[in-house]
């Protein structure tokens, strides 16, 4: 049975990043660069003062103590917003190369609208630089900021809005179609009735497409007939979508006529991957579209999308790192595995500065309730039967 490592490897194999669009910055939190961002000029821009002071030139300080103040004339008032060119070369701020706050001088308070003072007084030596942030000091011109492929985070926002960037070219967002099959399935708030179960994994799919910033053109629930799931994989191919995905219908009583369907309007790739949970996962293409069969099972269907879906996310929207990196964790029980990789849902605490992991209780893949209550899923190796307790194991925060 193929390894998950090289399932993943041959879904990623057919993707394309999207092409790039030219959005407003206020748009852009989430979205993906898809150019290099250089500074077009110095941060700061000027020379400016970081405090609420006197600008003075450190040289005239050099005798100020507390037995010998010193008593300077205020030249000019130089408010938040203006430079202060047009004072008098001579005596120009220009001149200053630093900076008393106002909290070491005898004029400690100022209330709005209150005229600067003619004159200052202070007792101690002003070093030269002092309270300065010299232009480019920040973020000198010419100099890479952000690289393309990165995640656009606020701050980023912030500092793009500083370098007075107000369009910006990111990936289009990729646009996945989503379906659910089965006879069993029922809308969230039609009452059940028996045999029945509401469609659940629609409402977590669409949530977790959401989450890797990737649009959702929900197509709704397809019966077990050849006809109904046919019906909505042509609707998906009229949306022009990058990737349809579906859940259920792969398992092995059931997949007849999904793969039937598939193959007789494009290919089937693989339709079992050496995993738990998640072992009936379909891959292929209808008419030209890339298809990923999720399984039905809640959980399976969730670890499914983590392994395989979310890094095709990741490659259609261009992003350069991955958004769920593992990391390691210490096992805090002993743990059995049937030697499949397997995904296992786990509570983490921090143990002495230890991140350690234990079970969320019954791993069934039906069981929604143990992945609700997790932090992570663990990820034991293929061919690993018991992980002692201590031993380091990667893990996917949730
Ligand atoms: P299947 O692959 O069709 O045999 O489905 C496997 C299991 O997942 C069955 O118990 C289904 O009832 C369940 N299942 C399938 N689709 C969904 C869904 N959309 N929401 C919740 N459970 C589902
Ligand atoms: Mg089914």
């Amino acid at each position: 049975m193929l390894s998950v490592t090289e399932a993943r490897e041959r879904i990623l194999s057919v993707f394309q990043t999207t092409a790039s669009e030219t959005i407003s910055l206020i748009e852009s939190s989430g979205r993906i660069l898809a150019v290099d961002i250089a500074a077009a000029n110095d941060l700061p821009l000027f020379n400016n003062s970081a405090m609420d002071g006197f600008a003075i030139r450190s040289v005239d300080s050099s005798n100020a103590a507390p037995a010998s103040p010193l008593t300077l004339s205020v030249v000019a008032d130089i408010p938040a917003g203006s430079a202060g060119a047009h004072y008098d070369r001579r005596t120009s701020p220009a001149g200053a190369d630093a900076v008393i706050p106002v909290e070491h001088t005898d004029f400690n308070e100022r209330s709005a609208g209150q005229p600067a003072p003619q004159h200052v007084t202070f007792t101690r030596i002003v070093k030269t630089g002092e309270n300065i942030r010299l232009r480019g000091t920040d973020l000198p011109a010419g100099n890479m900021v952000l690289k393309k492929g990165h995640f656009l985070k606020p701050q980023d926002l912030g500092l793009l809005a500083m370098l007075g960037i107000a369009n910006i070219q990111v990936y289009k967002k990729p646009r996945i179609a989503l379906l659910s099959t089965g006879d069993e399935l029922l809308k969230v708030d039609e009452p059940l009735t028996a045999g029945k179960i509401h469609d659940s994994n629609s409402y977590a799919l669409a949530a977790l497409i959401e989450s890797a910033n990737a649009e959702v053109i929900y197509l709704g629930i397809a019966n077990d007939t050849r006809e109904s799931v046919k019906s909505l994989l042509q609707k998906a191919i009229a949306e022009n979508v990058d990737l349809i995905v579906s859940s259920a219908g792969v398992s092995v009583c059931a997949f007849d006529f999904v793969q039937d369907l598939i193959e007789s309007n494009g290919s089937l790739n693989f339709w079992r991957v050496n995993m738990r949970p998640g072992k009936p996962l379909a891959f292929g293409e209808y008419n030209g579209k890339p298809f990923i069969g999720l399984p039905g099972n809640p959980v399976s269907a969730f670890v499914g999308f983590e392994v395989f879906v979310r890094p095709v996310l990741e490659k259609l929207s261009g992003r350069s790192d991955r958004s769920k990196p593992t990391v390691k964790v210490r096992c805090g029980e002993e743990i059995e595995s049937d030697g499949r990789e397997s995904y296992l849902r786990a509570k983490i605490r921090n143990e002495n500065g230890i991140h350690t992991a234990t079970l969320t209780g019954n791993q069934g893949s039906g069981n929604l309730l143990s992945l609700v209550q997790a932090d992570a899923l663990l990820i034991i190796p293929a061919g690993v039967k018991c992980v002692p307790v201590g031993q380091e194991v990667d893990a996917i925060l949730l």
